[in-house]
């Protein structure tokens, strides 16, 4: 029988169903426990040290009270810590990415996923190395540095080499003054073989969503397929950090089960990472599941409100502080504004969610893998996450500094965030306003870097940073970085 361990290496052991259960019996009988849930926001808040701020963060079982707390007060008081943490460790910088879909052949079965075997209407495409230097080329236009790929899985269409051909193609195109700096990936569980191979191609972060942590429940929504076996699906990430790869990203397809069971399990599985590898997950990713061709989200009976995202999303920030968390555009520009106050990091802008969609000038359809609600521009996200106080930044500066699992998570609690993120984040947005933005935007976003700079403590990085970012506004100097 399995019993409850988060350092053991098998799935039913650290996402333990028992376990979940008694969690979430322990927080409905304390949800209005006053007493408890104050206890557990004094725990969460930051600390002032020496030399920075550090976080306790909080266990499943503290976190998921929290999340099922109905009383007004206190979740306004955990909204107030959610971003009092991410000013702490984020500042109010937010990256930015793109989703790049390399391939929609796939051999599973999953039942909210368009690319399912079964479907027959939805034409299959994998893109040729000459159309992903064209998607390349297409998103350097823009002003992206960063992307996730995408592919199904399909061990003949879509196997390791053909992903690790598209990674070396995507490194190699160098288009007027763009380049794209950090390739994250999202592709199916694999082998720590094949994990290697990732990171000796020089991958980011590693992406990979659970869609559900319910045992039953995520064997009935993946019926047929290789990634019907809960067990490969949910180990992944050691596998995949036995392979090298020290930063990954833990994701729930919140719609799917019910959501205070995917949030214990989540969490579970970061201090499941923790306890074994010394560093929890990199990010977590919070998706909904969208309409998409042949799927109705509402086949699904656990949809979930914007408040109750906003809450999740909440609850996460403080159970996991130096976590970062990436909101898609699967959301309205309304709901990524609220979710943006209480702790996401980072946003996906201009996103197209079809193989082949970003080198067409009208956004296609027919390869789409869900329906995009934030369709803005780059342009537009950029300018509006300024409009909000919010530093857009094209950063890639840390995983090619080598500072990646836990050298990042000291750095974010080294105080030094200030005199190296903020430059860099600063020094990215004037490479993006010089090259890309609209007028409007070049003009707001100078006057952001002017007002910016002034927050930077150490007097030596503030100048090399004013320096570098003249260099950029008169001539063809880029990717300068602390
Ligand atoms: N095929 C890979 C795998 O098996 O993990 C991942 C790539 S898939 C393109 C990326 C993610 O899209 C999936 O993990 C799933 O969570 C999400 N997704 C699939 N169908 C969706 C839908 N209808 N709405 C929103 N997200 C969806």
């Amino acid at each position: 029988m399995a019993v409850y361990d988060p350092k053991s290496m098998k799935a039913e052991d650290f996402i333990n169903d028992e376990e979940i259960l008694a969690t979430l019996e322990y927080a409905e009988a304390n949800k209005n426990n006053a007493e408890l849930i104050d206890e557990i926001l004094e725990k969460a808040r930051p600390v002032k040290t020496e030399n920075g701020c550090t976080c306790a963060g909080l266990t499943h079982r503290e976190a998921s009270v929290l999340l099922a707390t109905e009383l007004p007060d206190k979740i306004e008081k955990m909204y107030e810590i959610a971003e009092e943490i991410k000013l702490a460790f984020y500042g109010n910088r937010i990256v930015l990415f793109a989703p790049l879909y390399l391939s929609n052949y796939c051999v599973n079965g999953c039942l909210y996923c368009p690319y399912h075997l079964k479907n027959k209407h939805i034409a299959r495409k994998k893109l040729t190395q000459e159309e992903v230097r064209k998607e390349v080329i297409a998103l350097q236009d823009m002003g992206h540095k960063r992307l996730a790929i995408e592919a199904g899985e399909d061990p003949v269409n879509n196997p390791i080499e053909y992903i690790l051909d598209c990674i070396n193609t995507i490194y190699g195109v160098h288009h007027k003054n763009g380049d794209i700096r950090r390739v994250n990936v999202n592709i199916a569980a694999t082998t720590v073989e094949n994990y290697r191979k990732l990171k000796e191609a020089g991958i980011g972060t590693y992406i990979l969503f659970q869609e559900t942590y319910h045992k039953k429940g995520y064997e009935e929504l993946h019926p047929t397929g290789p990634k019907h076996d809960y067990a490969y699906h949910t180990e992944a990430m050691d596998r995949a950090m036995e392979g090298g790869i020290d930063d990954v990203g833990l994701g729930v397809l919140f719609g799917l089960e019910k959501y205070k069971y995917e949030f214990a399990g989540l969490l579970m599985h970061a201090e499941h990472l923790e306890a074994v590898h010394g560093v929890g997950p990199h990010t977590i990713s919070v998706p909904r599941v969208k309409k998409a061709d042949d799927i109705d989200p509402d086949m699904f009976d656990n949809g979930i409100s914007d408040e109750i995202f906003t809450k999740i999303a909440a609850c996460i920030r403080l159970a996991v502080p130096y976590t970062g968390m990436i909101i898609s555009t699967r959301e309205t520009a309304a709901v990524r504004e609220k979710l943006l106050r209480v702790g996401i990091s980072q946003v996906s802008g201009g996103s197209r969610t079809s193989v082949g969609g970003y080198a067409e000038e009208e956004r296609p359809h027919d390869t789409e893998q869900f329906d995009v609600s934030d369709q803005r521009t780059l342009d537009e996200v950029v300018s509006w996450l300024m409009d909000s106080g919010h530093i857009p930044s094209f950063c890639t500066a840390c995983y090619r500094a080598g500072r990646t699992g836990d050298r990042f998570m000291s750095l974010c609690k080294s105080g030094q965030i200030l005199n190296c993120c903020h430059p860099n984040a600063l020094m990215t947005l004037a490479e993006y306003l010089e090259d890309y933005a609209s007028p409007d935007t070049k003009e707001k976003g100078y006057r952001m870097i002017e007002e910016e700079l002034k927050k930077i403590p150490s007097e030596k990085v503030r100048t090399v940073a004013e320096e570098n970012i003249a260099a950029i506004r008169s001539s063809d100097r880029r990717d300068f970085r602390f």
